[in-house]
């Protein structure tokens, strides 16, 4: 058994695959698969669509069965359970066969239409190339203060940038896809994994639209798990941090314990300051605690990493075939 993704290597098949992870949202996709169609047939050679159905309670895969019916280039992973938009992608890449890969949202927020360009930009040689959404005012203030603060904060202390406004709808070169295929981890924070890989990369500004139907997935809970993740994935600082407040908080003591040794031999023993005591010491153990927490955090993570449990789970293909039935059920022991 190898740890490694799906042997079967990208760029053999279609020209170009386009991933759609999908999660209650049987409202949407047969109108995105409609819509991407002709924008496909215009642009490449050869095209399938893989919706990744991860673990949606509606009928999604109902859905998607009947538009594979119609048009065999439309395809569909069904997830054994809900794993969440990053590895929902990471399943979708696993499977794309194209020269080329286009990762978007079901909910028709990422139009389409731009995948001509996203194209263009490919043929003449970028093959890191996302699309870049000057936010109007989709999502609440609150989220967008929150989400503002956090890439700030990614850029500042994280080891890999990710450029503002870039999301999950991009198109990768095959051999991007590859490079992402060798990354098994289950803390996945994609658009920090794009932005490691680095190969040659650009930008593409749009305009995001509003979700068609349905409401978000993203509860301030995931979101904040998400930002976690990247941030303990692709930073090393908050548990390199604590080094230097025990570093300058003993330096602090020490200055504080010559100056207490001092004042009592030049003035002798005063009454001993009880409060300055308790406020210092629960100062002091809530430091500590704090620390051992973010230790937590990383310990935790370690943790689910060494288990290699593999990334995601599928229960169902459509129109992937014989031959990938038999792949597949590799990659789920590989994966
Ligand atoms: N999604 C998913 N699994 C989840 C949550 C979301 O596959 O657990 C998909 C969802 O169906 C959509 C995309 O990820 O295609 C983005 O989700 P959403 O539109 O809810 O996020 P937002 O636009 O609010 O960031
Ligand atoms: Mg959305």
């Amino acid at each position: 058994m190898s740890i490694a993704g799906p042997a079967e290597a990208p760029g053999r098949g279609v020209e170009l695959t386009v991933v759609v992870p999908a999660y209650n949202e049987s409202g949407n996709v047969a109108i995105l698969a409609a819509r991407l169609v002709p924008v496909l047939e215009r642009c490449a050679a050869s095209f399938e669509i893989i919706f990744v159905d991860d673990g949606s309670a509606d009928d999604t895969l109902e859905t998607l069965r009947a538009a594979h019916r119609k048009d065999p280039r439309i395809r569909a992973l069904s997830l054994s359970r809900n794993f969440g938009k990053e590895i929902a992608i990471a399943a979708g890449l696993d499977h794309a066969q194209g020269a080329a890969s286009v990762v978007m949202d079901a909910d028709l927020q990422h139009p389409p239409e731009l995948i001509e360009t996203l194209v263009a930009r490919w043929r003449e040689g970028y093959k890191n190339i996302f699309a870049q959404s000057a936010e109007k005012g989709l999502y609440s203030p609150l989220r967008r203060i929150l989400t503002q603060r956090f890439y700030k904060l990614l850029h500042s202390v994280g080891d890999t940038g990710v450029p503002e406004g870039a999301g999950d709808f991009r198109l990768l070169d095959a051999q991007a896809v590859a490079a992402l295929r060798t990354m098994r981890e289950h803390a996945r924070f994609s658009k920090g994994l794009y932005a490691w890989i680095g190969f040659k990369t650009i930008g593409v500004p749009y305009e995001a639209k509003p979700r068609l139907h349905g409401a978000t997935k993203f509860t301030y809970r995931k979101l904040t798990h998400l930002a976690l993740d990247g941030l303990i994935s692709f930073s090393t600082i908050p548990l390199r941090v604590w080094g230097y407040i025990g570093m300058a908080t003993s330096m602090l003591a020490l200055s504080l314990a010559s100056f207490f040794l001092f004042r009592t031999l030049i003035f002798g023993v005063d009454v001993p300051g009880y409060a300055s005591l308790i406020v210092s010491i629960t100062f002091f153990a809530g430091i500590q605690l704090l620390s051992l927490g973010i230790i937590g955090e990383y310990v935790g993570r370690i943790f689910a990493e060494v288990k290699r449990r593999p990334l995601y789970l599928i229960q169902e293909r459509v129109g992937f075939g014989a031959l990938a039935e038999e792949k597949s059920s590799a990659c789920v022991s590989a994966g």
